[in-house]
């Protein structure tokens, strides 16, 4: 690597672009600059890529960290304006390699309130008529007054969600039970969503659709690595920025924690608004970034057979055990009255092969500063406790025999745990929290003109945005002037 002192800059040992972080949204950025060959140096803390959607191996069996559902599935109606689409388009990746399997049907579950959705929004729209037939015009009130938002924009106004939704409805658990799914998707606002944010998830999720590759994120995070070695990207693993160097108005150069520096042109940081901040010397005197407090625990459970023995043959389920939702950090470790449970073993066609393994994930809102101020051996245990809880509270929400269940416990071989410790130590988000700060800067401009951020705190979530967020800035921030 090309390295220099603080204020000695010689023309091999600077770059055109220099990335901090290779998360879906620090890779796509690469590649898109690598494209137009831009010399291009991305530094990762980790010794591999993907941050806060990565995979790894355990007792023999391979994980994704995330990936619940891949969002804005491009259904032939979608055309070329799907997202998802327009991504693989950007990147020159094709939309075949990623082999993806649509969800076969999904519910947000309330007290007793059930909403089934599949990848056909009319379908969605027939069940709130069915379930809510007095709200039927006034949600498609609503939908049209979504439609006419300008939520795509990057100056888009970041309104409650909550407010528009007690105004423009009635029924305060429909309110409720849209909220749900589009906040665990992607809010980093307690109890709340802002409204650009929550269109697009509603967008994402209902209107287009969930899908998964069938070989999970590595078919995403294959092809983007495998580009970066042909476009001549420079990736460092294993290599913590320590700090951003600024003077006045822009950024000088970039400190290693292996003590050395390193120039470019422009920056870009995915780390986090607030963690790029932290990085400024000298430190800005307030920082404008606001914490996020949003984060999580999951309980992964490996089970031999297929979820259809069991009679599980839904894909995502959002439940909530009453009829209004909270979405907030816990007071205790682990908040169970809602969480998600997605069963990836039922998106495509089922494959009813009893030797095969399924999983099962269940993830719930969790406490950062409880969980990292446990010592080693406490945390051990509590996780272990806490994994139980989550189960079982977990299983009630699947529809199910008392046999089966007892199936599906002997037929456990093994389960896996990660809190908001683990989100915290893999991304190095400020408390662990799972979609950065509440405070979003959609251009991705910052006070100095060569640095950009791209990412979480873009205010594009999920794998989808993420990657859009990352090929947005390097279009419109620095493709765009050359
Ligand atoms: C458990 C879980 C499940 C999820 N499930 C889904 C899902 O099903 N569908 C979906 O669409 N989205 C999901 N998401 C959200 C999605 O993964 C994220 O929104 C997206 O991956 C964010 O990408 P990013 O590039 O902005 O940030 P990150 O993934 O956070 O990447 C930032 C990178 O920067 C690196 N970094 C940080 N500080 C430094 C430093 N100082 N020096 C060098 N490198 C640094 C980090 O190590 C990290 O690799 C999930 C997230 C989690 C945690």
């Amino acid at each position: 690597m090309s390295t220099v002192s603080p204020n000695n800059s010689t023309a091999d040992s600077h770059y055109d672009v220099i990335i901090i972080g290779a998360g879906l949204s620090g890779l796509s950025s690469a590649v898109r600059l690598g494209m137009f060959g831009l010399k291009v140096l991305l530094l990762e803390k980790h010794y591999i890529v993907g941050g806060l959607n990565s995979f790894y191996a355990k007792g023999g069996r391979k994980f994704d960290v995330g990936l619940h559902a891949l969002t804005n599935f491009p259904s032939p109606s979608s055309g070329k304006s799907s997202p998802l689409l327009k991504l693989c388009r950007q990147l020159r990746i094709s939309l075949d390699s990623l082999a993806l399997q649509e969800q076969t049907s999904s519910r947000i579950t309330f007290g007793r309130t059930d909403l089934r959705f599949t990848n056909n929004f009319e379908f969605f729209i027939s069940e709130i008529e069915r379930v809510f037939p007095h709200e039927q015009k006034r949600f498609h009130r609503l939908l049209s007054k979504m439609e006419n938002f300008p939520a795509y924009s990057v100056d888009a106004e970041e309104l409650s969600t909550r407010k528009i939704l007690s105004e423009e409805l009635n029924d305060p658990l429909l309110a409720e039970m849209l909220l749900c799914p589009t906040c665990y998707y992607g809010s980093a606002r307690k109890n709340d969503i802002d409204f650009p944010t929550f269109i697009m998830l509603f967008d994402a999720i209902f209107k287009q659709g969930l899908a998964r590759p069938e070989q999970g994120i590595r078919a995403l995070l294959d092809p983007l690595t495998s580009k970066l070695k042909e476009l001549g990207v420079e990736r460092k693993m294993n290599t913590p920025v320590q700090a951003i160097h600024t003077d006045t108005d822009k950024i000088t150069n970039i400190e290693l924690e292996n003590g050395k520096y390193v120039t470019a042109t422009h920056y870009i940081s995915t780390c986090g608004g607030l963690e790029t901040e932290n990085l400024l010397q000298p430190s800005p005197h307030a920082k404008s970034f606001e914490i996020g407090r949003f984060s999580i625990i999951e309980s992964i459970s490996v089970f031999e057979g297929h979820p259809k023995s069991l009679g599980w043959d839904e894909t995502v389920v959002f439940f909530n055990d009453s009829e209004s939702f909270s979405y907030n950090e816990p007071k205790e470790l682990v908040d169970l009255h809602s969480g998600v449970i997605c069963i990836p073993n039922n998106y495509g066609p089922p494959i009813l092969d009893m030797e095969k393994e399924s999983k099962l994930r269940v993830t719930h809102p969790a406490n950062y500063n409880l969980w990292s101020e446990l010592d080693k051996e406490t945390y051990l245990h509590k996780k272990k406790v806490w994994e139980e809880r989550i189960l079982e509270n977990g299983l009630q929400y699947l529809p199910t025999s008392r046999e089966k269940l007892a199936q599906f416990k002997s037929k456990t071989r093994m389960t896996d745990t990660f809190t908001p410790r683990t989100i915290k130590k893999f991304t190095s988000h400020e408390n662990g929290a799972l979609y950065g700060s509440p405070t979003k800067k959609r251009d991705g401009a910052t006070p100095f003109k060569n640095l950009f951020l791209a990412g979480s705190d873009q205010g594009y979530v999920g794998i989808v945005g993420a990657m859009l967020g990352g090929i947005a800035v390097a279009n419109n921030q620095i493709l765009r002037n050359l």
